[in-house]
């Protein structure tokens, strides 16, 4: 199957958030998870086939500044596509706020594109982020609609890669539940991540998430909510989440780390005598495998890629 777009991807996931009548133990989010190798690309793929989930794979600045292309990346994710049929999955710009850059990317082939203008004014914010939907609504290689986009409104704390808001900043700038409405409707974007007390990096003490704002917001909007900042959320926030209707949930840092730590391990017990590299990048592929695979336990979306194909079939 070809890559589909991240408004395909949640759809049964937002019905359901949507949907006072279900159970919320049967509401689920889709996870996303960053990469900068093509090893990872290929273990996040090979955790959701394992874990029979939907995934979204996202590329950040940084990682694009490394890997140079977003040709290379799209060509890379195309060929995944068809060694996995079985697996649903996005490829996803995360982040990005040059718009010619952003209109590149969906013009390569990426399936889901998030413009951050979530630093500037409400009116800017609004015009950057509808320019961005008008585009990628328009110009996939995939056809109309073949890519879909993601819109901040907030300010998350934290580092990474190129993003840098301090935890001072970032507590004036939650997402106002009275904006959300007029946002969504004047930007025309397809999920809206929200800043309710996460931050991006590691956490120094567990994050306190506003659980009343996201009731609120919930309440507010009918678009797909993401959680980004997702790297050391307990367990338990992030079910409660998924329950209160959150639709994606990305995790970058915790990943990294799963990758490294096996890498390095590999390397500590390789034979001297031994040159294999794929002794070493194995061991993290396999690792990020298994951590996406846990991952889509907790994000109650494992065993969820048959509903997610027949919603869009
Ligand atoms: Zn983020």
């Amino acid at each position: 199957m070809p890559l589909i777009t991240m408004k395909q991807v949640m759809a049964d996931s937002l019905k359901k958030a949507l949907d006072p009548n279900v159970d919320p133990k049967e509401r689920y989010a889709v996870g996303a998870f960053n990469f900068s190798t093509i090893p990872e690309m290929v273990g996040i793929v090979e955790g959701a086939r394992e874990a029979k989930s939907p995934v979204i794979m996202m590329l950040s600045l940084g990682a694009l500044k490394y890997i140079g292309s977003l040709e290379l990346v799209a060509a890379t994710a195309r060929g995944i596509a068809k060694q996995y049929p079985e697996v649903p999955f996005v490829l996803h710009l995360d982040h990005a706020t040059d718009l010619e850059m952003i209109k590149h990317a969906v013009v390569c082939g990426f399936t889901n594109v998030m413009i951050d203008a979530s630093s500037e004014s409400f009116e800017t914010n609004i015009a950057k982020s509808k320019e961005i939907a008008d585009f990628a609504h328009k110009h996939s290689p995939y056809g109309i609609n073949g890519c879909s986009v993601e819109a901040e409104l907030g300010m998350l704390a934290g580092h990474e890669d190129n993003i840098n808001v301090s935890e001072e900043d970032a507590g004036k700038a939650y997402t106002d539940p009275a904006l959300v409405a007029e946002f969504v409707e004047k930007t025309g974007i397809d999920a809206l991540a929200v800043a309710i007390g996460t931050a991006h990096g590691f956490y120094k003490a567990a994050p306190e998430i506003k659980f009343d704002l996201l009731a609120e917001i919930r309440k507010n909007t009918d678009t797909a909510l993401v959680l980004h900042g997702g790297t050391g959320v307990p367990e338990e926030d992030f079910r409660k989440c998924v329950a209160m209707g959150m639709s994606k949930i990305n995790v970058g840092t915790g990943l990294k780390k799963v990758y490294t730590d096996a890498v390095r391990e590999a390397i500590a017990t390789l034979p001297a005598d031994e040159y294999d590299p794929r002794k070493i990048v194995g061991p993290g592929r396999k690792a990020i495998a298994a951590e996406i695979a846990a991952k889509s336990e907790f994000f109650n979306c494992a065993g969820k890629a048959d509903a997610v194909l027949k919603s869009i079939y």
